[in-house]
């Protein structure tokens, strides 16, 4: 089977042998892709000329109707997108859900909270502004969608949730959308666009889906376009000093990989139910996609009194939960995404193991249930200790891509948020303490390098959302390593995907404008 491109309206094959897609589990070939032959600058400009204008015809209350419509066509196919994550990403149930419940989601709550906007060619943000004494000649800011594409590159770990949490605000706001999902894990995101299309929903020209390699495609944005990259740090370095990327000064936003951080307090005794959470939530976080999210916890910090007891029962955790073929329903953690993946945790490992003790697991010749450890890509999950705090290097700039965790034992709150900004900017820091100084404090010593901090204590217990869950209403993203980019946050999505500028001129040109806004009154709340 080879998956075609869709570009410029039509259902294309690409050229060449091109890109197997396997079974992590199996080994097994599923499917072809190839982006050879394909024409990405056509395909770029049919987006902008006939997907945008099409879409910007609506009001932001029928696009998020679209929306809406879309979320219930994919919601129709629900059972066939978990299929295809057990065949090509060896996802088990509640790793499918992750990605594809959380797509569906996140689509479901942009056609909701888009609605608010209703009639209107644009958001106005703030008040007018007098700019003369008579008040004839005034200022205002306006946010209008831009006239180009959306360009989406998206990392191999969320084929569903990538496309929806980046589409969904796109489409909100008039942009069409070109993806190129990640090779090993193109099939959903396709499938997911192919869907859409069948279903007639959108205007021609406003989705798109180029699989396999990028080629020229960066060559061809300009400046109305955005890219929206998700993917490593290496990657994004070469996306963001591309010529002409920078020549053009083409937006790009950037989610790259992050060394997540967990903090339990000193005040957290092994046996209260605060350390028992964190344990769960360690391993949880271990686990789930076998640990291949974006905002796994990498490293846990933990007063080095409790680090003994702490260590002991995270292993204890893992020790219980069998890793193999999801086919089996003993198995509750799957393997990572191919065999290229598989040695680059190993090396990973071998690294950690270097400034680390190894508290539990990753044994490369561990027998996984039910699957051959020669064709599946297995990695056993693995609790490190760390031996040098804040001097260790591996620890807090390598992300090994895995069921992978580091235990790093602190000593007071000076020590802990030293050791937190080792991580260089984060998705995510999470801190459970029943001590409100504690946490206060911890928060403003790492909230400038964090995206999202998650406090919990004894009142908010096991209510609240996880440490990886991404909400829609929360912001995506962080600064520094984790790439500096910013996503979901309500409708603060739509700002990547509108121009701001001002207009200063008479008063009367002012309120004209204003009048074809949507009411920004929801944007910033
Ligand atoms: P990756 O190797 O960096 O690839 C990401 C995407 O970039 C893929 O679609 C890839 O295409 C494409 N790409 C590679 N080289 C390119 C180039 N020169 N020009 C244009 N596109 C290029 O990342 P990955 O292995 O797929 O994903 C895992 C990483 O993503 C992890 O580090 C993880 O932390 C990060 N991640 C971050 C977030 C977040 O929100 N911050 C979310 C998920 C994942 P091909 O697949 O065809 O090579």
């Amino acid at each position: 089977m080879k998956l075609l491109n869709y570009v410029n309206g039509q259902w294309r094959e690409g050229t060449g042998p091109g890109e197997t897609l396997i079974d992590p589990v199996t080994g097994e070939e599923l499917a072809k892709i190839s982006s050879q032959g394909i024409d990405i600058e056509t395909a770029l400009v049919f987006a902008r000329t006939r997907g945008g204008p099409s879409l910007r015809q609506f009001t932001y209350a029928q696009r998020a109707e679209m929306l809406g419509k879309i979320a219930d066509a994919l919601a129709a196919n629900h059972d066939e997108y978990f299929r295809i994550s057990l065949l090509n990403l060896g996802a088990n149930q509640a790793d499918a859900s992750f990605d594809v419940d959380g797509a569906i989601y996140t689509m479901k709550y942009y056609a909701k909270i888009g609605r608010a906007l209703a009639e209107g060619k644009m958001l106005k943000e703030g008040a007018p502004i007098p700019l003369s004494k008579t008040n004839a000649f005034a200022g205002q800011h306006f946010l209008m969608p831009a006239k180009g594409a959306a360009v989406f590159i998206n990392a191999f770990n969320f084929p569903a949730w990538g496309l929806c949490e980046k589409a969904a605000p796109a489409l909100l706001s008039g942009v069409p959308v070109v993806v190129k999902p990640a090779s090993p894990t193109a099939w959903l995101t396709h499938r997911m666009v192919e869907d859409v299309v069948k279903a007639g929903i959108l205007p021609e020209g406003a989705i798109s889906i180029v699989c396999g390699s990028a080629r020229d495609l960066l060559g061809h944005v300009r400046e109305e376009d955005i890219v929206s990259f998700t993917g490593s740090a290496d990657t994004a370095a070469r996306i963001r000093s591309h010529v002409n990327v920078l020549r053009r000064s083409v937006r790009v936003n950037i989610e790259a990989d992050s060394i997540n951080s967990a903090i339990l307090g000193a005040d957290c005794s092994p046996g209260t139910d605060l350390f028992d959470l964190l344990t769960k939530e360690v391993v949880r976080e271990m686990t789930l996609k076998a640990g291949q999210k974006c905002t796994t916890i990498r490293r846990v910090m933990v007063p080095r009194q409790h680090l003994k007891a702490f260590g002991d029962a995270v292993a204890a955790r893992l020790a219980s939960m069998k890793v193999g073929n999801p086919r089996n329903s003993e198995a509750k953690v799957g393997p990572v995404v191919n065999k290229g993946q598989q040695s680059s945790c190993f090396e990973g490992l071998a690294k950690l193991k270097e400034e680390c003790e190894v508290l539990f697991g990753g044994d490369k010749d561990f027998q996984p249930l039910d699957a051959d450890p020669q064709k599946s890509a297995f990695v056993q999950p693995a609790l490190l200790s760390c031996k040098n705090g804040l001097d260790a290097k591996y620890v807090h700039d390598l992300e090994v891509f895995g069921p992978v965790a580091t235990l790093v034992p602190y000593e007071g709150l000076g020590d802990l948020i030293a050791i937190t900004r080792r991580g260089l900017g984060s998705l995510v820091a999470s801190v459970f303490s029943d001590d409100a100084s504690f946490i206060r404090e911890t928060i403003l010593g790492i909230g400038d390098l964090h995206g999202r901090i998650l406090a919990i204590n004894s009142a908010v217990g096991a209510q609240h959302t996880g440490h990886g869950n991404v909400v829609p209403s929360c912001l995506h993203g962080g600064p520094g390593r984790a790439g500096g980019g910013e996503e979901l946050a309500g409708l603060r999505a739509l700002l990547l995907y509108h121009r701001r500028f001002a207009v200063q001129g008479p008063v009367d040109c002012v309120t004209d404008l204003t009048g074809l806004c949507a009411d920004t009154a929801s944007l910033y709340s």
